[in-house]
């Protein structure tokens, strides 16, 4: 199968209302144009370095996503250009977020990281810390930055249920804030093994990487 009738085929697959994130780290710049060729423009990577080599090589209609963790000295290389932050899992980052944003004079839209997954090693916020950052960013006026939603990984296991469990919870907290905050629009979760189980379970946008562009 070529990357573009895999894209195809996936999209022909997913919902209206889900949106499409090709993850295509490690990935050379010819694997992403034939998937922009096929008319993908929302592109999702996990390191700032290699997301910025490729923004300056692609053309300038594509909507680049950082999905990895990001360290806070490096938000400055993806400021003038990144259009959606998926792991954002502290204050103090998203302060920086917002300091770089204002240097260019633009609003970032971030989503908040929950941590639902068994693994210690995820990264990501607990319900209680979550709404503590929703308060002191409601209480600092952070202008430049825009917190559209949320998003998580499930725990790396065979066992449906469980991810199916997790998936729920996620889905629940977000219900539970967009109560308060109808702007939250954007839930991520999902990826090459889960997607399908992560849309039944609510998800507005998928990352799907290997299932596209193959093995890493
Ligand atoms: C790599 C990655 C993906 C995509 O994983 P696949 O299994 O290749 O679809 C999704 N989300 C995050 C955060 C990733 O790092």
């Amino acid at each position: 199968m070529s990357i573009k009738n895999n894209l195809l085929e996936i999209k022909s697959t997913l919902p209206e209302n889900v949106t499409l994130v090709a993850v295509s780290k490690t990935k050379p710049v010819s694997d992403l144009m034939e998937a922009y060729e096929a008319g993908q423009r929302i592109f999702g990577e996990n390191k700032i370095q290699e997301m910025a080599e490729k923004f300056e090589q692609m053309p300038k209609d594509i909507e680049w996503h950082m999905i990895g963790h990001v360290q806070t000295n490096k938000v400055k290389f993806m400021a003038p250009f990144v259009s959606l932050i998926h792991g954002v899992d502290s204050l103090k980052l998203l302060e920086e977020i917002n300091k770089q944003a204002l240097k260019y004079n633009r609003i970032i839209d971030c989503l908040l990281q929950i941590h639902i997954a068994e693994e210690e090693t995820k990264f990501g916020l607990n319900e209680e810390e979550l709404n503590e950052i929703l308060k002191q960013v409601e209480q600092d006026k952070l202008k430049n930055i825009q917190i559209k939603g949320l998003m998580g990984m499930a725990t790396f296991t065979e066992n449906q249920d469980q991810i199916k469990k997790e998936f729920l919870h996620l889905k629940s907290i977000f219900d539970k804030l967009k109560t308060n905050t109808p702007q939250l629009t954007t839930l991520s979760m999902g990826m090459s093994g889960d997607y399908q189980l992560a849309i039944e379970c609510g998800s507005t946008m998928v990352r799907i990487g290997s299932s596209i562009f193959g093995t890493r």
